[in-house]
């Protein structure tokens, strides 16, 4: 019997490689703790939706999560979420803060904006098929671990107060420019341009707490003045808090390479003395029309466009699939039907095939071993998606592998892919036509009718459930209910 499963005793199959943007090449991932690995990506700003090109960086965070558990690891996973505007593109001219603006002209307060956003991109992803971070960590919560870390390198003779702000000093740091490639000599001119900062010493290096101004409404006090945490010192201090000071992969979209990530390194490995993070990772742009996807271009779509359009949102998955993380890839809306149709042959050529096995319950065939073996070997190689598809489509109509096999190979591949292969119904997965809250607050208005005995009133609302599907059963303990 071949045994099949890639983490079995032989551990033939090892560790994941990845493309490490630090030293730019594919290397074997090496984990701080044996058995573990942890992950922390960068997570949104939630002053607005997270588009589809935001998604393709999200989801490359999840085929990375998944990657290490098919290779037997167990993950901790990290998302952050950004509700306190501080970017430098998400801060006006006039130092307004967008998650305030958005307040202002959605009527709501900035943290209701923050929740919102921060359910709809949770929302997004769950549509977009991706198994949750074991952590969501608010920045807004954390600003006592930012103030302790600043205060470290305030210490360590790495960063200056300057105005009530405080900032890196770059030049305390050699390593600075080693991620991204980027000399302090070729940064100089690029910074000049854009300093508008007198507080500085010198127009490279970056800020770490800054000042609140008279028009910013969220401060927070701190030693040197009331005002808000640099966007870069976010990140470092939440991943060393939740995830510890040897992080085995970071990842995000390839334009946090600089200066984010740069700065991040600086500052983690000048406050621990040591290096970080072993593996950085990032995924390249998804482009519209010939442009990256982006708010300010006015192309974006969301993940909630695809489910509106019929198409089953796991089709963006495969559509991604068919490039590797490191290429751009060009968005259209035909190729995304596409992928939703070759989604469906898939799903009907395994979806008659049985009830799928574990592997290692199997008796695989030669023909069904070099196939497990190709697919393992791809996504195991720097994430190659598009090969791991083709051995996907070739083994789907591969009638020399018995049903069987055929079918509980799909299944475990599907631990990485995430696109409901053996699901016997064409599994689109509808969107719920009302969330949670909607249906506790309904019940909650039925309960109230049939307390003042309105029947009318509570059969309408049970009516008007029953419509989104949603199915009631009075019990003496209350009212339960799920999705029918
Ligand atoms: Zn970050």
């Amino acid at each position: 019997m071949h045994s099949m499963s890639p983490s079995d005793a032989s551990g033939a199959i090892g560790l994941p490689s990845f493309f490490n943007t630090r030293g730019r090449k594919v290397e074997p991932l090496t984990i701080a703790e044996p058995g573990r690995a942890s992950i922390y990506t960068c997570g949104p700003t939630v002053y607005r939706y997270a588009h589809l090109g935001n998604l393709r960086s999200f989801l490359l965070a999840d085929l990375v999560v998944r990657i290490c558990q098919f290779a037997g690891l167990k993950t901790r996973q990290v998302v952050n979420i950004t509700d306190i505007g501080h970017m430098t593109d998400e801060v006006t001219g006039e130092g307004d803060d967008k998650i305030l603006l958005a307040a202002e002209v959605e009527g709501k307060s900035p943290s209701e904006i923050a929740d919102f956003y921060t359910g709809a991109f949770l929302d997004d992803c769950a549509l977009a098929g991706m198994t949750p971070a074991d952590d969501y960590p608010r920045a807004s919560k954390h600003i006592s671990e930012m103030i302790e870390l600043i205060e470290c390198l305030l210490d360590k003779g790495n960063a200056y107060v300057s105005g009530g702000s405080v900032y890196f000093d770059v030049s305390t740091f050699p390593g600075y420019g080693s991620l991204s490639g980027n000399s302090l000599k070729q940064l100089k001119p690029g910074h000049r341009k854009v300093v508008t900062d007198p507080q500085k010493r010198r127009a490279e290096d970056f800020l770490l707490w800054k000042a609140a101004g008279p028009r910013r409404l969220v401060k927070f006090p701190s030693p040197w003045s009331e005002g808000y945490p640099g966007w870069h010192i976010e990140c470092s201090a939440m991943s060393l808090k939740l995830l510890g000071d040897r992080i085995d992969i970071h990842t995000a979209g390839i334009d946090l390479v600089f200066p984010h990530h740069e700065d991040e390194i600086a500052q983690s490995d000048a406050a621990t003395g040591h290096r970080v993070v072993g593996h950085w990772i990032h995924g390249e742009h998804l482009l519209m029309s010939g442009n990256k996807m982006a708010k300010s271009a006015g192309n974006t779509l969301r993940m909630t466009d695809i489910a509106e359009s019929g198409l089953d949102p796991l089709a963006f998955r495969l559509l991604m699939f068919g490039a590797r993380y490191r290429k751009q890839v060009h968005f259209s809306m035909e190729a995304l039907e596409a992928a939703d149709t070759s989604l469906t042959r898939l799903r009907r050529a395994f979806g008659d095939l049985g009830e799928p096995l574990p592997l290692d319950e199997l008796e695989m065939s030669s023909s069904a071993t070099r196939a497990h073996e190709e697919f393992s070997k791809a996504v195991m190689s720097d994430i190659d998606t598009a090969t791991a598809v083709r051995v996907l489509y070739s083994t789907a109509s591969n009638r020399s592998i018995p049903s069987i096999q055929r079918v509980s190979l799909a299944a475990a591949w599907d631990r990485i892919l995430g696109l409901n292969l053996t699901d016997t119904q064409s599994t689109h997965t509808p969107e719920p036509k009302i969330s949670g809250e909607e249906v506790l607050e309904l019940i909650k208005a039925r309960d109230a009718a049939r307390a003042s005995r309105d029947f009318t009133e509570a059969d309408r609302i049970r009516d008007r459930l029953a419509e989104a599907g949603v199915v009631l059963t009075d019990t003496p303990a209350g009212t339960d209910w799920y999705h029918g």
